[in-house]
């Protein structure tokens, strides 16, 4: 569910929540840290392969969350291999049992990625060269105190902590999965996109939809993916809606009622947001006040859109619909989320259009957050336009969300040669060229907050 190979490089990701302010910079702030009250681990989940059930009472001072998860599927595997099966517990594991019961302690000789800590702190620590600090983690009361560099190689004691020597395990932030489509999640099985392109993914995902009638569906689809989010260390998800925005009513009633539930569920362990997404040029039309009235109506939803490729579409058409989305934003005090410039075609940069209209809608108090997702196209633009947008999306405050997983096939798997648009025959042999990913590092190093999320898991995409 969660991009784990990327936790350690979600630049200036909030510990606790992009609800309360996404994708922060308060990360590493001693005694200041925010820090999750629950561990929502339950070890015995190490034997099976997928979560069918979790414990959800396990309460730890944060910590531990601290997420020895990263660490827990590979020491499982290989415990599994050494024991022929038989489950023998890890490393990390017997640490973590020596924190049961306490709310106070000190988790000493633990690493953790230098990404989270502050540039000012983290400039003048010893990095190794996987960019990880040896470091004691010292825990009150079941939140962060201090976490503190070992410089002198030794285990710090004291008479008042219990210290557990970790040997080394590596201790990350629980992460925040900033785009994934929980609503049409597991429904391969039921409906593949045989061809990996999007033209088939859009027509899959239309004959999937009117299954979202039942809610049921959507709900135990749902349910499983939060529960593997959680086994898997997510403290915070946005999921997008999709449906909502679904000419059945049946089908956005069942989409909300589940999400509702989830949310409501989840609460003690998992902040669950939603967007409620509605195709780009709809928001110029009446239906978009219903559809952002009844977004508003439930907890955790912000407004979005599917901007879909607009290379055809005369860009002051584009901005018109883009003002229109803002327009019932600012009205509401919601934030944005828009899927934009997934693509492969060169010729579609809407991302340039978005810094027009949302430079006006800033300039009028819209002080909303505003995430962009995918923004494949932009790799594929000129210098001055790349460079253009980069700048602008800095100085707007807004923020950017790449999906590797889902963009690394979807863009370029089989479906298309240069110029990238064109597409290529299923029964022609072809390696991959372009993949999908946008400008992370220009973006980031321009001043914009990038992030990696999940996006599709196991759906049409
Ligand atoms: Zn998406």
């Amino acid at each position: 569910m969660t991009l784990e190979g990327f936790g350690a490089n979600v630049c200036n990701c909030s510990f606790e929540s992009f609800a309360m302010s996404p994708f922060s910079c308060s990360l590493v702030d001693h005694g200041t840290l925010a820090v999750p009250k629950f561990f929502p681990f339950d070890p015995t989940m190490l034997s099976k392969p997928l979560p069918t059930s979790i414990s959800l009472s396990v309460c730890l001072g944060l910590s531990a969350a601290a997420a020895v998860l990263a660490l827990h599927a590979s020491s499982c595997k290989k415990n599994n291999n050494k024991t022929g099966g038989k489950k023998k517990p890890s490393r990390w594991q017997l640490c973590w049992a020596q924190t049961l019961g306490r709310n106070s302690y000190q988790l000493a000789n633990v690493r953790v990625p230098v990404a989270v800590f502050r540039a000012e702190v983290s400039a003048c620590m010893n990095v190794d060269q996987e960019g990880l600090v040896e470091c004691n983690i010292t825990i009150q009361d079941g939140t962060i105190a201090a976490i503190e560099e070992r410089t002198d190689g030794g285990t710090a004691s004291s008479s008042f902590w219990t210290t557990v020597d970790c040997h080394g395990c590596v201790v990350i932030p629980r992460f925040a999965d900033a785009h994934t489509h929980l609503v049409k999640s597991q429904t391969v099985p039921r409906n593949r996109n045989s061809t990996g392109t999007m033209t088939e993914a859009f027509a899959a995902d239309g004959s999937d939809e009117p299954r979202w009638a039942y809610q049921e569906d959507v709900f135990r689809r749902m349910d499983f993916a939060a529960k593997c989010a959680v086994h898997h260390g997510t403290r915070t998800i946005r999921t997008h809606l999709d449906g909502c925005s679904s000419p059945d009513p049946s089908v956005q009633q069942a989409v909300y009622g589940a999400f509702d539930n989830i949310r409501e569920k989840y609460s003690a362990v998992l902040t669950v947001q939603g967007v409620a997404n509605l195709y780009l040029p709809l928001w110029m039309t009446l239906e978009a006040t219903q559809h952002a009235d009844q977004a508003a109506a439930h907890p955790n939803v912000v407004l979005g859109a599917y901007v879909g490729n607009t290379a055809d579409i005369p860009p002051a058409e584009t901005l018109q619909a883009m003002d229109a989305l803002l327009t019932h934003a600012a009205r509401l005090q919601l934030d944005v989320d828009l899927h934009i410039d997934e693509s492969n075609d060169p010729r579609c940069c809407a991302m340039k259009v978005w810094c027009e209209s949302l430079k006006k809608s800033r300039a009028a108090g819209y002080q909303g957050r505003v995430v962009l997702g995918h923004c494949c196209t932009l790799s594929l633009q000129d210098a001055a336009t790349q460079a253009f947008v980069c700048t602008q999306l800095a100085a707007l405050g807004a923020y950017v969300v790449s999906n590797p997983l889902t963009n690394l096939g979807l863009q370029d798997r089989q479906g298309s040669k240069p110029p990238l648009s064109l597409m290529i025959p299923n029964d022609q042999s072809r390696t991959p060229q372009w993949r999908g990913l946008t400008l992370l590092q220009e973006l980031r190093a321009a001043g914009v907050t990038v992030a990696c999320a999940s996006d599709n898991v196991r759906d049409q995409w």
